[in-house]
């Protein structure tokens, strides 16, 4: 007898666990098909971003973070901590335990809202069939109402540095070396390159990062993207622009490999001699296996499942939602989407809101923006004002000696709508929501600076960078002429 769901959801990342349990919540017979394993070989859910991404990579980065803080920040602020060291083995136990509390934590929600979780491979078939293997068992045949494509993506390797044992690694290898490599090249001076190499830097590495264009972070603000760049290499991240790495070649035996990488610049071809080095190049869409050549669902030029703005492929009643599919590859993005395809199923009528996707890069000081940039909308000819405020007079970032950055608000010049926002700052990944709510309820530069901001908080940056979008910020000296 062949098994029947309302819906099946296949890959238990972001995008697939949130759809199949917004799917059970309501009331829809689900089933959720994932095929990754653990480095113990048993099936795990929660996808790249619990495994090998977002949440290992904040454990480290956090960790590393305070392990920075205690050699370096904190005889400022009085506090003499002798001599501080590393103990990987704890750091990396700590990281997994982290993973492993959450990934089980999902297990637990599938069973409590009545998830079937499958653990093996899925295809999909045509008429809404999926045909499941898997891991241990024999190929079953299952119909579904709705099937929800989440397969996610995976790490861009690049013929000129091949992945080798644990030398050279992609972004999953960078959160698993077993000790800190003394020197270690990053290819991509993009969100993983900047994070994972200050992960490393900080625990006593000597970074060199690569990265082919000539533009740093080209996707962000100029002014912010300028000012990151001063303060990373002041952090000791050797970031090269303008370097296209060309190849990589390793050399010695055992223990003592390294990697000499060829690259070129305005100068010519260079090289570089790394212990370890990182390919953080980019991801692309994850669709191997997936799909049935009758199934009826068609890829994009660029190997994307293509959908339109509600995330309905071409075969009738199946999705694809998150990394597999346009738009940001962000773990936030593919939770909305699944989401709303969950509840577009049971009839409902939610929207995502492409236009206020945050941006986080969790480098220190973070990195955090939401809509438009001051150079897009240059290049657009819509006129708007810009108000800015430094941390640096901000009360609580100078109370708790972390001052670094600024916040700045791009408002639409006619309606003083707000078109962006953009903070390099601490916590600016949590500031970054204010913007984000404020921008979804398109509230205008004048109401964020009529709110009341709680004294003293780095959000009252954001509050008097909206104020000096009409040239009346409190803690600054305008020269705008007043309103
Ligand atoms: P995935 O998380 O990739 O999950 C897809 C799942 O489907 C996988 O488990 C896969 O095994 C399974 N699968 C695929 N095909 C099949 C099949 N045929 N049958 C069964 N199962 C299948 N994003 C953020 O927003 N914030 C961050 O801080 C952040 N940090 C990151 C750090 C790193 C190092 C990396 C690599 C990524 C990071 N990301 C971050 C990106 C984030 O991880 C992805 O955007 C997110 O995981 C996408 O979710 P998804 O559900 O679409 O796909
Ligand atoms: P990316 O696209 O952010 O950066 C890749 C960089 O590599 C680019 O700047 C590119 O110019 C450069 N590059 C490509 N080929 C090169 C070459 N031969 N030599 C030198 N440089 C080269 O990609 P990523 O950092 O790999 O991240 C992948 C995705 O994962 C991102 O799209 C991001 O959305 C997601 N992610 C998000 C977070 C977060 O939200 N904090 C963290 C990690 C990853």
């Amino acid at each position: 007898m062949t098994d029947k769901y309302d819906v099946i959801v296949i890959g238990a990342g972001p995008a697939g666990y949130h759809a199949a349990i917004r799917c059970a919540q309501l009331g829809l017979s689900t089933a959720c098909i994932d095929k990754s394993l653990d480095g113990g070989g048993k099936p795990v859910l929660g996808g790249t971003c619990l495994n090998w991404g977002c949440i290992p990579s904040k454990a480290l980065l956090d960790a590393s973070h305070k392990f920075a803080e205690a050699q370096h920040g904190l005889a400022a602020l009085g506090i003499r901590t002798g001599e501080v060291s590393i103990d990987l083995d704890v750091m990396m136990a700590r990281k997994g335990e982290v993973v492993k509390g959450l990934t089980g934590g999902i297990a637990q929600l599938f069973q409590g809202n009545g998830v079937k979780a499958l653990a093996g491979s899925g295809k999909l078939l045509a008429g809404r069939q999926v045909e499941f293997t898997p891991h241990d068992g024999a190929v079953q045949i299952l119909q579904a109402g709705h099937v929800i494509l989440a397969p996610g993506s995976v790490p861009v390797e690049i013929p000129p540095a091949p992945l080798t044992d644990d030398i050279i690694v992609d972004s999953k290898g960078a959160l698993e070396f077993a000790a800190v490599p003394k020197r270690l090249g990053v290819i991509g001076a993009g969100v993983i390159g900047l994070e994972l190499g200050s992960v490393w830097g900080r625990l006593g590495a000597e970074v060199v990062v690569l990265e082919a264009l000539e533009e740093f972070l080209p996707m962000a603000d100029e002014r912010i993207a300028r000012d990151a760049l001063k303060i990373l290499q002041g952090q000791g991240l050797d970031i090269r622009l303008g370097a296209r790495v060309t190849g990589s070649e390793i050399r010695g035996k055992g223990a003592k490999r390294t990697v000499t990488v060829t690259y070129q610049d305005k100068s010519g071809e260079q090289h570089v001699e790394v212990d370890r080095l990182i390919v953080a190049v980019g991801r692309r869409p994850y669709t191997e296996g997936l799909l049935a050549p009758d199934c009826g669902v068609n890829l994009d030029e660029r190997g994307f499942l293509y959908v339109n703005d509600l995330c309905a492929t071409d075969a009738p009643h199946v999705y694809a939602v998150g990394d597999v599919v346009r738009g940001p590859m962000l773990a936030h993005k593919a939770m909305e989407e699944g989401v709303m395809v969950a509840e577009r199923i049971a009839g409902k009528k939610p929207l995502v809101n492409y236009d206020t996707v945050p941006s986080v890069i969790y480098t220190h000081p973070e990195i955090a923006w939401v809509g438009r940039t001051e150079q897009q909308l240059k290049a657009s000819g819509e006129p708007f004002n810009v108000g800015t405020f430094p941390f640096s007079v901000n009360g609580r970032a100078l109370a708790a000696h972390d001052t670094q950055g600024l916040v700045k608000v791009l408002a639409d010049a006619a309606t003083d709508r707000i078109l962006g926002v953009h903070i390099l700052g601490a916590q600016a990944s949590e500031l970054i929501a204010q913007a984000v709510i404020a921008m979804e309820f398109d509230a205008s530069a004048e109401d964020l600076g009529l709110t009341m901001f709680a004294h003293p908080t780095l959000s009252e940056a954001l509050h008097e960078a909206a104020l000096g979008v009409a040239g009346h910020a409190i803690h600054m000296v305008n020269r705008k002429k007043r309103k």
